[in-house]
């Protein structure tokens, strides 16, 4: 019997659309649950692959390629899907507040929203620099800034603001795609300046010193300044200023630092850590409410750190499937332990990068080739339904 014929006992409402989520929806189109209604509510109707975001700002990937389309797999899933953005949680009633639609009952939620920089905690940031997420509008400002770049070639100043792996990807990205630009339209590649700025002593604080010394080198090689224990202190029209009293003047500011989770959050009673992200115990369910389970980003696991990155979003996609059929039928939740080493594939924007994991360096263009195998295979479980 179709999925939306059948008596609906339980209700899972799935709140974003991340990489822990469209593993969830996956998993139930593959088996599902008689009884029990999915419903998704994500502020996009096609969701970003992280892992190849970078590509696609360089050029080697469409829109297409990097996106999930989030009805269609909700379809597959048999789950409704609802454009909207989730504002509230209203946990007595059990209802999850939107900022269109009705309240929408639950049995169980899971929480899979991402993070995005904390632009508030540095003056003027929010006004006039840009965070790379949410993605969409980081899109839309990106596309704004091509068109610029096409239009009135000259002298441009990049600031990108965050040295981690996303910072030092998206910069190499960037630059690589709007040199091309200028290329192709005859004009001074070299009219282009990007400086990168980390509060660290280095850049790529969590990745070992061989990765380190390979990015200094292309950095260097590409003509990207780089400050290092230049903490970005303020921000105003055209010029950024550091905690030492540096100033640059940038005509475009991009923010990639450390993350920091929603507000709303805060209202929902639930337990968050210092940077405002939800505290899940190893079962990925919530510490505050047994109904509620988070993931990737926006989740941290109690006595476990993990880093911000969407491989453990990807990877938590399974045990969350699991847990949230065996909690919604009352059977003993299963615990999920998270790998301790993890392998990064860092790009460098033209098509070559570098792995990295714990201690192990490699690099070369078939890292690149073969960073473009692993994601590519992950987007086509999503496309060929
Ligand atoms: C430039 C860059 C490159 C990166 N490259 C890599 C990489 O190569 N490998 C890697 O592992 N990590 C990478 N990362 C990190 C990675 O992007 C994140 O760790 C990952 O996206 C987190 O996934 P998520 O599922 O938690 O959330 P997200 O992927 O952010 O998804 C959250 C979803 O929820 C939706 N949403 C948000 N708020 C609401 C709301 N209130 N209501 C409804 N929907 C909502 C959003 O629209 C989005 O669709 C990179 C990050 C950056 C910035």
């Amino acid at each position: 019997m179709p999925a939306s014929q059948q008596t609906v006992l339980r209700d899972i409402v799935l709140v974003g659309g991340g990489h822990s989520h469209v593993g969830v929806l996956k998993h139930f189109g593959m088996r599902p649950l008689p009884g029990v209604r999915l419903t998704v509510i994500c502020t996009d109707t096609h969701t970003p692959y992280s892992g190849m975001l970078p590509g696609y700002i360089a050029g080697h990937y469409s829109y297409d390629d990097v996106h999930i389309d989030l009805p269609r797999l909700a379809a597959f899933a048999g789950a409704r899907f609802y454009r909207d953005e989730v504002v509230g949680i209203d946990r007595q009633q059990r209802q999850v507040r939107c900022r269109h639609r009705p309240p929408l009952t639950y049995d169980r939620l899971s929480i899979n929203i991402g993070s995005s920089p904390a632009v508030d905690r540095v003056a003027g940031a929010a006004e006039h620099a840009i965070p790379v997420k949410p993605i969409r509008r980081f899109n839309e400002r990106w596309l704004a800034l091509l068109e610029r770049v096409r239009q009135h070639p000259g002298p441009m100043t990049i600031a990108v603001v965050g040295a981690g792996a996303g910072g030092v990807e998206l910069t190499l990205a960037m630059h690589y795609r709007l040199r091309r630009e200028l290329q192709w339209l005859g004009n001074d590649p070299d009219a282009l300046a990007f400086h990168l700025f980390s509060a660290e002593r280095e850049i790529l604080p969590t990745h070992n010193a061989h990765v380190r010394r390979s990015f200094e080198r292309v950095l260097a090689a590409r003509g990207v300044v780089v400050h290092c224990s230049a903490e970005v202190s303020s921000v105003s029209r055209g010029q950024l200023r550091t905690r030492s009293g540096a100033t640059l003047a940038a005509d475009e500011m991009i923010w990639v630092t450390q993350a920091g989770g929603a507000a709303w959050l805060r209202d929902t009673g639930l337990a968050l850590d210092g940077s405002g992200f939800i505290e899940v115990g190893d079962t990925l369910q919530t510490v505050s409410d047994p109904l509620i389970f988070a993931a990737g980003d926006c989740a941290t696991m109690i006595g476990m750190p993990l880093e911000k990155a969407g491989v453990f979003a990807v990877r938590q996609g399974r045990p969350l499937a699991d847990n949230l059929r065996r909690s919604v039928s009352d059977l003993p939740l299963r615990v999920y332990r998270p790998q301790r080493r993890w392998l990064a594939l860092v790009s460098t924007g033209d098509r070559y990068a570098v792995a990295s994991r714990g201690a192990l360096h490699a690099e070369g263009r078939w890292v690149w080739r073969w960073k473009d195998w692993i994601d590519r295979r992950f987007m086509a479980r999503f496309r060929d339904q």
